[in-house]
């Protein structure tokens, strides 16, 4: 792999551009560049047939200075060691930035769920769940969803650890469903933090979301609500992706029918009239905002080249290389980056787990309140340190406030032992 195709490289030239203006001890930086453990581990489970295979999986524990390690668990076949250990950090300054009381950590399984049964994913996540147990719990490591798992692969993992404790402990994961301790809300609130995010930083620039066009690559959980939502603010969401390809319509998609059409069918492509375009004729549409939704990487510094969006929002974790970064930055091109744009999902995570320990439960009305604070506090922050602090761009000024909290956590507490 290429080092600008390595998510684990382009973390530490994130860090590295914001440490750049912080006065901060450089035995310290490399300590928040590196992560505190790794867990690999190789599950065997059952096939339906009766035979064992072996899949590797793993949990990164990047930093705990904050809180306890926080983040979702993945289920893709391009989960590596260093993908995971980059999604891990990257949730440490997410936490940071909105300002949660977390650290980072992030897990991963190697496979494509597609190629298996209900039951052996089951199996296979309580396999996991079991290699998990010992560095998991509520004050500890709190794990979530991330690409391609969900309420049903969660309480799983509760179960399992519940069970294997012999105690109740709903908050040792959030992202459940509602009737297993999850929160309102949560399912919406990584799409829901894109829009808001979307809708502060038009506002800054003084431009106008409604009737801005906008282009979603990705159409995930991420990705399909961000969309309606925006919708939902008057914005024309005029195309959309998945893996299968793109569709395009310039009067206008409907983000819910089109949701709607890639839940019966399994992918966007064929929804009603709309023009079949590739992934990346999507990324480089003309149009007021551009949201990649999807996995990372899907910009390089040579597509950054024909981008012709004018605001970018980070829905995915790392959609855009550092490379990239550069040529928009240079270019003028407005980049929302994703340690801020997506931290929706684990703000209400975080929502979840007090509700967990209080054994109380929150209205929808006051976790969208609650959220909607967060964004706008955390992006005022951003904004104060990128205009007082004269700083490159929107990201290095997310991770120049996300540094300064970690780094402080962690002298306060001191280097011991
Ligand atoms: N997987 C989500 C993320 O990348 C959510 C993590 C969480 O809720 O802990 O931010």
């Amino acid at each position: 792999m290429s080092d600008e195709a390595n998510p684990y490289e382009s973390l530490k030239e994130q860090i590295d551009d914001a440490a750049a203006y912080l006065d901060a001890d450089d035995g310290v930086i490399t300590r928040l560049k590196n992560p505190q453990r790794v867990l690999e581990t190789n599950l065997t489970f059952e096939r339906d047939d009766g035979s064992l295979e072996t899949v590797r999986a793993y949990r990164s524990q990047f930093n705990g200075d904050r809180g306890p390690y926080k983040g979702g668990i993945r289920y893709h076949p391009g989960v590596t060691r260093d993908e995971v250990k980059a999604l891990s950090g990257w949730m440490v300054y997410k936490c940071a930035v909105v300002d949660i009381p977390y650290g980072g950590g992030k897990g991963g399984i190697a496979i494509d769920p597609s190629d298996y049964s209900a039951d052996e994913l089951e199996r296979i996540t309580r396999s996991f769940a079991t290699e998990l147990r010992p560095i998991i719990g509520e004050d500890r490591d709190v794990p979530a969803p991330d690409v391609n798992t969900g309420q049903r692969e969660m309480n799983w993992i509760k179960d399992t650890y519940e069970t294997l404790e012999n105690t109740t402990a709903p908050g040792v994961i959030t992202g459940k469903a509602l009737d297993s301790g999850g929160s309102e809300g949560r399912v919406e609130a990584t799409g829901r933090s894109t829009m808001l995010a979307a809708r502060e930083t038009f506002d800054w620039l003084d431009r106008d979301i409604e009737n801005a066009t906008v282009a979603v690559q990705g159409y995930g959980n991420a990705g399909s609500i961000a969309a309606a939502l925006l919708e939902d603010l008057g914005a024309d969401v005029v195309a959309v992706s998945d893996s299968s390809g793109g569709i395009y319509d310039p009067d206008g998609l409907r983000a819910r029918d089109v949701k709607d059409h890639k839940a019966e069918t399994g992918s966007v492509s064929g929804y009603d009239d709309a023009e079949s375009i590739t992934n990346e004729e999507l990324l480089t549409m003309d149009v007021d905002l551009l949201v990649p939704a999807a996995l990372e990487n899907a910009v390089d510094a040579d597509l950054a080249t024909d981008l012709e969006a004018d605001v970018v929002v980070e829905a995915a974790n790392g959609p855009l290389t550092p490379g990239a970064d550069d040529v928009l930055t240079e270019r003028g091109v407005w980049v929302v980056p994703d340690v801020f744009a997506n931290a929706g999902g684990v703000t209400v995570s975080y929502f979840e787990w007090v509700q967990n320990r209080q054994r109380f439960h929150w209205t929808e009305e006051r976790v969208n309140e609650e959220l909607e604070r967060t964004v706008t506090e955390a992006f005022d922050g951003i904004v104060e340190a990128y205009e007082d602090e004269d700083l490159p761009n929107l990201r290095t000024a997310a991770y120049v406030v996300a540094l300064r909290r970690v780094v402080n956590a962690y002298e306060q507490g001191g280097n011991w032992p």
